[in-house]
């Protein structure tokens, strides 16, 4: 038999080597795996995951911060299941009641003031084409706002508004886009000192607005946390700071909640809210399907029905997908999983925190709740980035059963960023693991 779902999902008897060839024949050079040796994960329990040589790892990426209840929740295949024994698709032509009934969720949920419409979408770059859409219609003006360092998607839109060369595959934009100066303390864009830098980096966002735009730009968009540019986590005033600028100028504010969304970040429930900031619309992916394909845009009224054409996703919202992520939605609420992200945040930062002054590999632990993210440098000067030391640490703490992510510009940060629902027990494990390997690297 030829294909993998003729025979059962884990049933694959191919060699992850042999499958890793395949890959190189038949998948983009660009689409780079982690691993020397690249791992098939083939089957996913809560907060654990197996490879189809049968290892067993703790996920502490989740999916890329996706799978944010875990892997395989009763609960929610229950749910999944009974819908795709009814019915997967109809398109958003018919009345679709789950993708309605979500849409009411997330307008229940979102930091907006009402009234507050949503758009589903099958990704997160869809999300943030719709945010731009919604946004530069209602003002009629091409320019954008958004921070260097940025990650925003893969769409021609998403990829225009990213602040990282290594993810700007093409400098083809539909817009006119400014880049203020990103919060990122640990390298400071002006070489100052939090907190006698006075947030320089937010304040410089009046001189953007005043000597690169109109004026009256259609929107600045920020992650509150920026995970693709290696958790770089503003300080506590920054939004603020722009917010009252954005004010000034009469700017909406699109926050892309595509990583900080539902309790990750532990405080708050959305990133943007643990800085005390109301945005004017929220982009919604990932953590949202926990696995499934579905995104959103959830705004202010006026910024989603500015449209004045026809406009449709043919699978956003789509019965399966909505059905299950409203399931989700209620379950990390109904489950306080932003309560646990808070709690066991705090045990990884109080068990990690210490690398940073026993380790001189260590240049910075940093990030909210279970959205943590650490700067690997060169011990000789505290400060120059170390991705190969990042690359080994990855290596090393899979061996011993601990899958991480990467991040950062420089690809020296290790991102930490498992399912809400992981335990004590868990992260105990995950610290014991990272102590071990990033010390060996000293
Ligand atoms: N925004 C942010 C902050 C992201 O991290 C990502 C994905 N990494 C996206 C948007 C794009 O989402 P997708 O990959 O689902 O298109």
């Amino acid at each position: 038999m030829r294909n993998s779902h003729d025979v059962g999902a884990a049933a694959s008897t191919a060699g992850s080597e042999e499958l890793r060839a395949r890959h190189a024949q038949v998948m983009p050079a660009w689409l780079t795996l982690y691993y020397d040796e690249p791992i098939e994960l083939v089957r996913g329990e809560g907060t654990r995951v197996w490879d189809s040589a049968g290892r067993e790892y703790l996920d502490f990426f989740a999916g890329i911060l996706t799978t944010i209840s875990g892997h395989a929740v009763p609960e929610l295949t229950q749910v999944l299941h009974g819908q795709a024994d009814r019915l997967n698709h109809t398109s958003s032509a018919y009345l679709i009641r789950p993708m309605i009934e979500l849409a009411e969720r997330m307008a229940e949920l979102a930091p907006i003031d009402p009234p507050v419409k949503a758009f589903f979408t099958p990704s997160g770059s869809e999300a943030i084409d719709a945010a731009l859409l919604f946004v530069t219609t209602l003002r009629q003006s091409n320019e954008v706002v958004a921070l260097r360092n940025s990650y925003h998607g893969r769409s021609f839109a998403a990829m225009s508004i990213t602040g990282q060369r290594g993810w700007s595959a093409s400098s083809l934009s539909p817009f006119q886009v400014s880049y203020t100066p990103e919060p990122y303390c640990f390298r400071c864009p002006f070489g100052l000192k939090y907190p006698s830098c006075d947030v320089a980096c937010a304040e410089d966002l009046r001189n953007v607005l005043e000597t690169t735009t109109s004026g009256r730009p259609a929107a600045l968009i920020a992650e509150p946390i920026q995970g693709v540019g290696g958790i770089v986590t503003p300080p506590p005033e920054y939004f603020k700071i722009v917010k009252s600028i954005l004010d000034d100028f009469e700017v909406p504010l699109i926050s892309d909640e595509v990583q900080t969304g539902f309790g990750r970040t532990g405080d708050s429930f959305w990133g943007i809210e643990g800085y005390g900031v109301r945005p004017d619309a929220i982009v919604v992916a990932k953590g949202l399907g926990n696995g499934l394909a579905i995104g959103g845009v959830v705004a202010k009224a006026e910024l989603v029905d500015s449209l004045r054409a026809n406009h449709i996703s043919t699978f956003g919202g789509s019965p399966l997908t909505s059905s299950y992520a409203a399931a989700n939605v209620d379950f990390i609420v109904d489950n306080d999983l932003q309560g646990n992200a808070r709690r066991i945040g705090r045990l990884l930062w109080d068990g990690l925190k210490p690398l940073e002054e026993r380790t001189a590999i260590v240049g910075e632990l940093r990030g909210k709740g279970l959205m943590l993210g650490i700067e690997l440098v060169d011990p000789a000067d505290g400060r120059t980035p170390n991705a190969a030391a990042a690359a080994t640490v990855m290596e090393r703490a899979r061996e011993r059963g601990l899958l991480i992510g990467k991040g950062g510009r420089y690809g020296n940060v290790l991102r930490v960023t498992p399912p809400l629902t992981v335990s004590e027990d868990d992260a105990g494990r995950a610290i014991e693991i990272l102590t071990a390997v990033i010390g060996e690297q000293q």
